[in-house]
């Protein structure tokens, strides 16, 4: 067997030992004498793997008690109009717009009511993250809508915007888990796991209790009200429940292993040794404003003001991808909106991924300049 590092924008590496629990539990779940894939949701057991993942993730996030989780269906995607349909009372919204899934969600936004991007990046390619200190945020806005870490372009909100009192929703699918977050400071806070916690199929949502209630926006579908699968407890139908399992051992991984101060720690550092050599590489550039990295996605190119011909840039960034891989380092493309490299660096990528990656790319840049 070999593995490789995996820089897997999502979906993403997951920790070995986890995997390894998978395939120890894939025939007997716990002396059940079947898998988790095989059992009913409403079983004892799978009760059991719900109630465990949920108050796991609570103490993982110091979740207040005033607060819902949700497992949930439909992706990430699906909240883009799930919080209009169910948060919207004054039918406007004012979102903050860096990045192609911030842009998504804004667009949908407006099918269900009047929302306004009260600031953007669009100008330098989203490559930061705009002042949100003081932003015209309207008075009887419903929320404020923020992707808090933009994968495709690497940017991080190291600072939340102060909203004027008015609800935060955020789109934290690629920094979920990254590091400590106060949730109190939060309306709503949604997660697509497969980037940095679990496989595809799932969004978790995290939801301030009396934002829930039967008044949605009219023509909401059952499966898309908060109080459906409030009320429920995310079983009103199937669950992902491969995905709910897997989850949850991820998280008690995360609680074994220091909890998310020593994530945020660990991916402190993962991610300066990445930067420090692109701060130093004559022939790559990274592409993100330094206050704005990311620690989870770090996008870099060949600089063009080296490698002056585009078309021996783009022959150098394909090299580059390939010999990667072939050296063990895979997806490692950019983007393909944004071009390039993009190294992701989740949770469950090691330190000695990054070093290695690292070494490759001084090794590609001593070859190649
Ligand atoms: C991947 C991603 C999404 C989309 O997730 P799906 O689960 O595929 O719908 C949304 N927002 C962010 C920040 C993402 O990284």
């Amino acid at each position: 067997m070999k593995r490789v590092y995996n820089f897997s924008a999502g979906p993403a590496v997951l920790p070995e030992e986890v995997l390894k629990e998978c395939a120890n539990d894939m025939l007997d779940y716990q002396g059940s004498g079947m898998s988790v894939m095989e059992m009913s949701h409403r079983s004892k057991v799978f009760d059991n793997i719900i109630k465990t993942a949920e108050s796991d993730l609570r103490k993982l996030l110091n979740i207040p008690d005033n607060y819902k989780v949700l497992f949930l269906q439909g992706g990430a995607s699906q909240q883009f109009a799930a919080v209009p349909m169910n948060l919207m009372k004054n039918k406007k919204a004012d979102y903050i717009v860096t990045g192609q899934w911030a842009k998504k969600a804004f667009e949908e936004g407006k099918r269900y009511g009047d929302c306004i991007a009260v600031a953007s990046s669009a100008d330098k390619t989203f490559s930061y993250i705009p002042d949100c200190k003081d932003l015209p945020i309207r008075e009887d806005a419903d929320y404020v809508y923020i992707c808090e870490n933009n994968t495709i372009y690497g940017t991080k909100f190291k600072e939340l915007p102060n909203t004027k009192g008015k609800i935060l929703v955020a789109d934290q699918s690629s920094c979920f888990l990254s590091e400590p977050v106060d949730v109190s400071k939060y309306g709503l806070i949604f997660a697509g796991v497969q980037k940095n916690v679990g496989p595809a199929g799932m969004v978790i949502v995290i939801i301030r209790e009396d934002l829930i209630s039967e008044d949605t926006l009219p023509g909401t579908p059952t499966m898309l009200k908060y109080k459906t699968h409030a009320d429920a407890e995310s079983l009103y139908n199937t669950p992902n429940c491969w995905c709910i399992y897997v989850c949850g051992l991820v998280f008690k991984y995360l609680l074994n292993n220091g909890g998310l101060s020593e994530m945020k720690k660990r991916n402190e550092e993962k991610a300066k040794i990445l930067y420090d050599y692109l701060d130093s590489s004559k022939l790559f550039l990274g592409t993100v404003e330094k206050e704005s990295r990311s620690l989870m996605n770090a996008p870099f190119i060949v600089n063009p003001n080296v490698i002056t011909d585009p078309a021996r840039k783009e022959e150098l960034e394909a090299k580059f991808v390939k010999e990667a891989k072939e050296a063990g380092l895979e997806n490692l493309k950019g983007h393909r909106s944004v071009g390039g490299m993009r190294a992701s660096i989740y949770n469950a990528m090691p330190k000695e991924g990054v070093i290695a990656l690292v070494n490759f790319m001084k090794k590609f840049e001593s070859e190649n300049l």
